[in-house]
């Protein structure tokens, strides 16, 4: 592993494409082809630098030489985790999830405290005929702002008759962002436990709330033999096709933010503005980045859990800007780590922010 990404750096040419898509380039001290320059030379770095990255993955896809910038990256935080020399609020993330399975230390036996708002109970997957499982994830489970999107989730599915289970307090964190701060070690104690939970109780589909436990859980889990797929690609036939019924009326104009890990890293794009095109009376707007070109956030690679040292405008300001400066009265997105970095900046100029099935639940 550690000569395969040798190998890679050494196929650089130095083109500088990494730098020119980075969302962190330019504005702070972090330059994405300098760092891959040093790693070809083995020279030292400044151990403040890897932690900039976002993990948003545009490097990797831009590369003419399939280098991964991003995975060098988390290879060097690997180095400086083995060393400890680690920004602490990150280092207590890392412990957390080592006690509790979650980065903030919550209690694990209150991972379904959520499901309580619903006026129906939700069924451990075992109890399932389908083996349906909706992978929760530990923003939605534990954050008093993003409870409410598994509940507006299960509602939805609910009404479209669709079975699912969940893993309850048996659900550990994905390890999404545990992998890109660079704690390999701990990654696979928590890939080890979920998918010995998954295999124990017959799981046939995941269907995961968050697009970071998506792409962990599809591309980095290993062949599971398990279908993975996000939320929104299983409620959009459901709305399209009228299988959900949205009588109500929204009469809103909503900008759609692709999340990095839904969109540019797994190709998610046509589905969540299928879901808001089905909305009753939503003008849909775009940003003047979408899709592929959709600027991150800022929010990943374990940047949700500490503030890097630099005063700049952040993503966030630039991306609720442009909202403004389209018309939006609505940033809607489908992934709590968006809707977590979006919403303060985004309520200090008047816009709210509304992950999808918020929007839906409003018109159910
Ligand atoms: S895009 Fe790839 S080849 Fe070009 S400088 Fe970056 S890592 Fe090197
Ligand atoms: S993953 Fe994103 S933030 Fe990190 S180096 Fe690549 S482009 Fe920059």
């Amino acid at each position: 592993m550690v000569e395969q990404a040798a190998t890679r750096v050494l196929t650089c040419i130095q083109c500088g494409k990494c730098t020119g898509s980075c969302p962190e380039s330019g504005k702070t001290p972090f330059n994405v082809r300098m760092l891959v320059r040093k790693k070809q030379f083995q020279s030292a770095i400044d151990e403040a630098l890897p932690w900039y990255c976002t993990s948003c993955g545009a490097c990797t896809i831009r590369c003419p030489r399939d280098v991964k910038p991003s995975e060098v990256i988390i290879e060097l935080r690997a180095k400086l985790v083995e060393d400890g020399d680690i920004p602490v609020a990150l280092q207590k993330a890392l412990e957390n999830t080592f006690v509790q399975k979650n980065p903030w230390g919550r209690s694990r036996n209150k991972r379904a405290d959520w499901a309580q708002k619903l006026d129906f109970e939700v069924p451990h997957v075992s109890e399932t005929e389908s083996k349906r499982l909706l992978f929760v994830c530990c923003i939605q489970a534990y954050d008093p702002r993003c409870m409410v999107i598994p509940v507006n989730v299960a509602r939805l599915f609910n009404a479209g008759g669709l079975e699912f289970g969940i893993l309850g307090e048996e659900e550990a964190c994905c390890g999404n962002e545990i992998r890109r701060i660079g704690e390999a070690g701990l990654f696979e104690e928590l890939e080890e436990e979920n998918k010995a939970a998954f295999e124990e109780y017959g799981v046939k589909e995941i269907v995961t709330l968050s697009p970071h436990c998506m792409n962990v859980l599809k591309k980095e889990y290993g062949d599971m033999g398990i279908k993975v797929v996000h939320y929104t690609e299983l409620l959009a036939p459901l709305v399209e096709e009228g299988a959900i019924k949205l009588p109500g009326s929204f009469g809103k104009k909503v900008i759609y933010h692709d999340p990095c890990f839904l969109g540019k890293q797994n190709g998610v794009f046509d589905e969540p503005r299928a879901i808001l095109g089905a909305v009753p009376d939503l003008e849909l707007l775009e940003f003047s980045r979408s899709r592929e070109m959709s600027l991150c956030c800022e929010g990943g690679g374990g940047r949700m859990f500490f503030e890097v040292e630099a005063t700049y405008q952040r993503n966030a300001d630039v991306r609720v800007l442009d909202a403004v400066s389209r018309g939006a009265e609505i940033i809607a997105t489908a992934c709590p780590f968006c809707v977590m970095t979006l919403e303060d900046p985004a309520t200090e100029k008047g816009l709210a922010v509304k992950e999808l099935s918020e929007i839906l639940t409003e018109v159910l």
